[in-house]
């Protein structure tokens, strides 16, 4: 019998107070109403690794709902269920936990959603996706912290293998593709052969793949410390080509992500900055194939379009003494993640020197005097009133005017 190996004390040191008692009151309570309840997923694979997650996926044998509402009444906050699913999520301070019935899947045909239904445990983990996301911890106050690891996920975490459960894994959700790249990416891990093997077999599956559910793995991999990692190996094993066959992971873009980085620090990049920079060197017809095959909100769309027409602009605005007031024409308008990206991909000093003016300054200024002050010195309203606060504007950006006195001298010259 292999040793049962107990995670108590790493539940206890690494985790927050507030998420550790969670758990032991949670278990508690399942225990009184005579259900299982178990850690799982991500966290208890973090857990192993040392890393940091808090984000808690409780499963329940039995009925997670009936669980979560006892629980929120000890720790009192926000509790929403979602009784189609079978799942909770209590919100209290800034801590959250999802609770989920352990569920069985199956799939009508590849790439759908599947159908559920009620289960246990072990047929909850052998839905899952990768060995390393199978384990999970029981919460039981007589048996607090144990491991459960039905899939050899131990190992596969030591061997730092990523490993899929069977043979049809990727057939029934291709999206496990883009996920197993990117934790491979993420943890250094490897795609172990066989896995490897069957990721590029199926690659194909991913046209099964609704572009919404695409689009959300895409948003995945932005997340990602470096994304530029997981989308070079995307394309080293064929799947960015998926995305679209223009798409490239070069050096050129993992340096352009870096300094994105550096510009949005603390924050992460946004979804639309990485995309515009991804897509930065295709054409305006390959973006529009990206963009319905994606179904990407309209403002992003828009960005990708603002950024093919910025770049049309840049011969332009690579001139040495170009009027404040020029570049902002050319500029304004544009969603600021468009502009940031011909900034990051444009090769001309000057235009990348005349680009900065406007996101630093020139965007943000505005005249002193409003439309009613116009009114209020009896200049009638209409078009009038647009045109003097143009000239205001203009006057401003190239640095004509800068107080309210010099606007007024201006008005009433
Ligand atoms: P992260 O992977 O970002 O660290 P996580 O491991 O918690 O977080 P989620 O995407 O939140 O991953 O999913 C929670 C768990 O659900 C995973 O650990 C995995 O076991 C399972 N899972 C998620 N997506 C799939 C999928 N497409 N196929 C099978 N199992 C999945």
């Amino acid at each position: 019998m292999p040793e049962v190996l107990n995670l108590k004390s790493k539940i206890e040191n690494a985790l927050p107070a507030e998420l550790a008692s969670l758990m032991k009151a949670a278990g508690k309570l399942a225990c009184e109403q005579g259900q299982g309840l178990y850690l799982v997923g991500g966290v208890v694979r973090d857990l192993m690794l040392g890393q940091k997650n808090f984000d808690l996926d409780l499963v329940v044998e039995g009925d997670a709902i009936r669980l979560a509402e006892k629980l929120s009444k000890i720790k009192k906050g926000k509790l929403s269920i979602y009784p189609h699913f079978g799942t909770a999520k209590l919100e209290w301070k800034e801590w959250s936990v999802d609770l989920a019935t352990a569920r069985s899947e199956t799939y009508a045909k590849p790439g759908a959603l599947p159908s559920t239904k009620p289960s246990t445990l072990a047929q909850d983990l052998s839905r899952r996706d990768f060995t390393i996301n199978t384990m999970a911890i029981h919460l039981d106050p007589s048996r607090f912290g144990e491991l459960i690891d039905l899939h050899s996920g131990r190992d596969d975490l030591e061997n730092k293998i990523i490993r899929v459960l069977h043979e049809r894994s990727f057939i029934d959700d291709a999206t496990r593709i883009w996920r197993g790249i990117r934790y491979e990416k993420r943890l250094d891990f490897r795609l172990e052969e066989n896995t490897l093997k069957l990721l590029k077999q199926d690659i194909s599956m991913l046209d099964t793949i609704s572009g919404d559910r695409i689009r959300y793995e895409l948003e995945c991999v932005f997340k990602e410390e470096s994304p530029e990692k997981a989308l070079r190996r995307a394309e080293e094993l064929g799947v960015l080509a998926k995305l679209h066959p223009a798409l490239r992971a070069t050096s050129w873009l993992a340096q352009k992500f870096k300094v994105a980085r550096k510009f949005s620090h603390p924050d992460l990049p946004s979804f639309e900055l990485y995309l515009a920079i991804l897509t930065y060197p295709l054409n305006s017809k390959e973006k529009e194939e990206l963009i319905s095959y994606l179904n990407l909100p309209k403002p992003i769309a828009k960005t990708l379009r603002d950024s093919t027409n910025i770049k049309s602009e840049l011969v332009a605005l690579a001139k040495a003494e170009l009027k404040p007031s020029r570049i902002y024409r050319i500029l304004h308008g544009y969603a600021p993640a468009a502009v940031q990206a011909n900034l990051l991909g444009s090769d001309s000093q000057l235009a990348g020197e005349n680009i900065q003016l406007f996101l630093n300054k020139l965007r943000y200024l505005k005249p002193v005097l409003s439309g009613k002050d116009l009114i209020r010195t009896g200049i009638p309203s209409g078009p009038r009133i647009k045109e003097i606060l143009e000239q205001l504007l203009e006057a401003k950006l190239d640095g004509k005017v800068t107080t309210r006195k010099d606007e007024e001298d201006l008005v009433k010259r």
